[in-house]
């Protein structure tokens, strides 16, 4: 008898034995394709012989030191190649264990700094519906999820959500996708009147939606609209690039592709690739030196905060995908996924839409094309899906989600880079 504590205690699961490239293998033997890279996780495959090399030389080394007492030269490197290859502005990094500690690191980073400003009013946040930023309690409440949400509702800090950049769903008869975008991210202009503005601290969004809508990009001029609001009323925007980051949508940072920056971002998954359990927290040199001229203190921490074998990991990630130019590959790789895609299920009855950026896709599973209708929610489509995708030796990543209070399944891809034609 086991006595893992499982995420569904229902199951049986396989047990994992071994990884290599783009397959992982069960104690029977039996090879999966890692279509999902997990869960958007593995961006450079499994058994990456660059990765494990940092990561046994800096065992061999350092493995630990508290950060209240060290920093480390494999954090010191990360932050540094991290802040060379990210948006405009973004200047200091905060490394902890994952995204959802990144997101909290994020949501705190944000009020301490309305305080140190001198605006202890601002506490409010705005997110939106169809998000997901988490399973702590702060990153809980700022998703959009309301399955997730539900049972801790009780629990949650105070967010509101708006309408999401979801043009498949949302977007008019007769109304151009410009348009629609400009119609959506003006929704959050009137949120933070109704709010009063100066209640409000931040609005949370991911640059491409990933878990909770299928790989959803947004349409051009969006995020520009919501950047342009948020220094109007001088919110703070946070983008959750945890999922849809590091190279994933065909540029390193997703937003580079919106032309904006955020004012914090939060990344994870692909940062670590799998090899080790790291997440991070950026933030502008501005909101940095509010707390550096103010209280000196970052009221927040964990204990692994700035693992020197994890940001020793990391740094050999990100440096392939960088300097090594894979996260270019995933774009051009991202495109042949796509025609590939329509051309297999491009007609299909049953898919309603195929979409995304760079090696990060989405199909949309519906009942009736023409009506964009979606199966009944006690169909449990996308838990079929997963069964028999799993079965055939397919790891993907189908959802079912809520549609603006409807039931909705789809499909994510997120395979690693190093895909080829061949895959
Ligand atoms: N934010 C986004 C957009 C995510 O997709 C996820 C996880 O799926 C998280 C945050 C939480 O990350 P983690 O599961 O590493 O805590």
């Amino acid at each position: 008898m086991s006595h893992i504590f499982p995420r569904h205690t229902k199951s049986d699961l396989p047990t994992a034995a071994r990884g290599e490239g783009v397959y992982l293998y069960d104690t029977d033997r039996k090879q999966y394709f890692d279509g999902s890279g997990g869960a958007a996780v593995s961006c450079l495959g499994h058994g990456d012989a660059d990765v494990t090399a940092a990561i046994k030389s800096q065992l061999e080394t350092l493995a630990f030191a508290h950060t209240s007492f060290f920093t480390s030269a494999s954090a010191e490197a990360l932050a540094d190649k991290l802040i060379a290859n990210a948006p405009e502005g973004l200047d200091r990094v905060y490394l902890v264990s994952g995204g959802s500690e990144a997101m909290e690191a994020a949501l705190k980073l944000a009020r301490q700094y309305c305080i140190e400003i001198g605006q202890p009013e601002r506490h409010r946040i705005i997110a939106r519906r169809q998000s997901y930023h988490g399973n702590t309690l702060g990153a809980l409440a700022t998703g959009g999820n309301m399955w997730r949400r539900e049972p801790f509702a009780p629990m949650m800090i105070e967010t509101t959500h708006i309408a999401p950049c979801y043009a498949y769903r949302g977007q008019a008869t007769g109304e151009t996708a410009f348009d629609y975008g400009q119609r959506v991210a003006n929704e959050l202009e009137q949120e933070i009147l109704r709010l009063g503005p100066e209640t409000v601290m931040a609005f949370v969004a991911e640059p491409v939606v990933g878990a909770t809508a299928g790989a959803v990009p947004p349409v051009d001029g969006y995020f520009k609209r919501i950047r342009e609001i948020c220094d109007q009323y001088g919110v703070l925007l946070i983008l959750d690039e945890v999922m849809c980051g590091m190279g994933r949508t065909g540029t390193f940072f997703a937003c580079e592709q919106d032309g904006v920056a955020p004012d914090i971002t939060a990344i994870a998954k692909g940062l670590g690739a799998g090899y080790q359990p790291i997440g991070a927290m950026l933030c502008s040199a501005e909101i940095y030196r509010a707390i550096e001229d103010g209280s000196g203190f970052f009221q927040h921490g964990h204990t692994y905060i700035g693992h020197p074998v994890a940001a020793a990991a990391a740094l050999a990630v990100i440096t392939k995908l960088t300097d090594g130019g894979l996260a270019k590959r995933a774009q051009v790789m991202g495109a042949k996924l796509q025609s590939a895609l329509e051309d297999a299920f491009g007609q299909h009855p049953h898919i309603g839409d195929i979409r995304g950026r760079g090696l990060f896709r989405g199909l949309e599973i519906v009942e009736d094309r023409e009506t964009k209708r979606p199966f009944a929610a006690d169909r449990s489509i996308h838990k079929v899906l997963k069964r028999e995708t799993f079965a055939a030796g397919l790891i993907c990543y189908p959802m079912g989600g809520t549609i603006d209070g409807r039931n909705g399944d789809h499909i994510l891809l997120a395979p690693p880079f190093i895909l080829t034609d061949a895959h």
